[in-house]
């Protein structure tokens, strides 16, 4: 099944859910951004997503001659995945993916000039999952291109990368979501709706720069930066947001804009 399919799916999924066991229960359907936010899905969930991966196709097929031609490809291309079964592949690929991210999500909040590219998620002030996809398109070339071409250099099977995406969508989606579920142990292991809303929570109203975690949780309670209060933060963004543009043209603008100014 296509990506474009599960992206569908697991939307329409979670558009039930916030419906049946709303976490806030007043925030509406239309809530202010929507529908900036839905094109934020189709550009980048669908077509820079697909673009990028169809690139990185004819990228690697490139950098595979250049290293056979030099003599290096046993040297780079490892490989030392190829022969593991497909769970293996999997858990292997979903653990330092994940990690790799977790370092990079540190990154894009603690350095300045990452982080005005990374404020564009911040802007969400209503959380439902479809928030999870607001984000600017570079952040879409810094994780692809630093992880996923690497890993086909691995030699992880296109099928595990494929399913560790949609596993990535999927609590992506629920981290994001309108949703009051509560995962008990769980939440020790997966990312979750009421581990995420601290991400996104206004500085006025606690700690910032806690659960970095994208699938998982684990590396949050590893290095100390989980943070799990029992109630959800009265309001999410940063210092300065009421200024900040509210639609995606802007918020694509204002990192370069922000370089400028300076
Ligand atoms: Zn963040
Ligand atoms: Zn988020």
């Amino acid at each position: 099944m296509v990506y474009a399919v599960w992206l569908a799916g697991l939307g329409l999924l979670f558009w039930i859910l916030e419906r049946i066991w709303p976490r806030r229960p007043r925030q509406p359907f239309f809530r202010q951004g929507l529908i900036s936010d839905v094109a934020y899905v189709v550009l980048n969930a669908h077509v820079l997503g697909v673009a990028i991966g169809n690139l990185s196709i004819p990228l690697i097929a490139w950098l595979d001659g250049a290293l056979a031609a030099w003599n290096l490809k046993s040297a780079v291309y490892l490989g030392v995945m190829s022969g593991q079964p497909f769970w293996l592949q999997a858990i292997v690929l979903l653990l330092t993916i994940d990690f790799a991210k977790w370092c990079i999500h540190n990154l894009l909040h603690r350095v300045p000039a990452l982080w005005r590219f990374h404020q564009v998620h911040h802007s969400i002030t209503d959380m439902d999952w479809v928030g999870d996809w607001r984000f600017h398109w570079m952040e879409i070339i810094v994780y692809r291109g630093l992880l996923y071409v690497p890993a086909a250099f691995f030699g992880f099977r296109g099928e595990v990368m494929f399913a560790v995406g949609v596993f990535d969508t999927l609590i992506g989606h629920f981290a994001h979501a309108n949703l009051r579920w509560n995962i008990g142990a769980l939440r020790y292991v997966l990312n979750s709706p009421e581990m995420h809303i601290w991400h996104h929570n206004h500085p006025e109203t606690g700690p910032t720069n806690r659960n970095f975690g994208l699938s998982l949780a684990i590396w949050d309670w590893i290095f100390g930066t989980a943070y799990l209060p029992a109630h959800d933060p009265a309001r999410l963004g940063f210092n300065g947001i009421e200024t900040y543009p509210r639609q995606l043209p802007g918020q694509w603008i204002e990192p370069f804009r922000a370089v400028f100014r300076r």
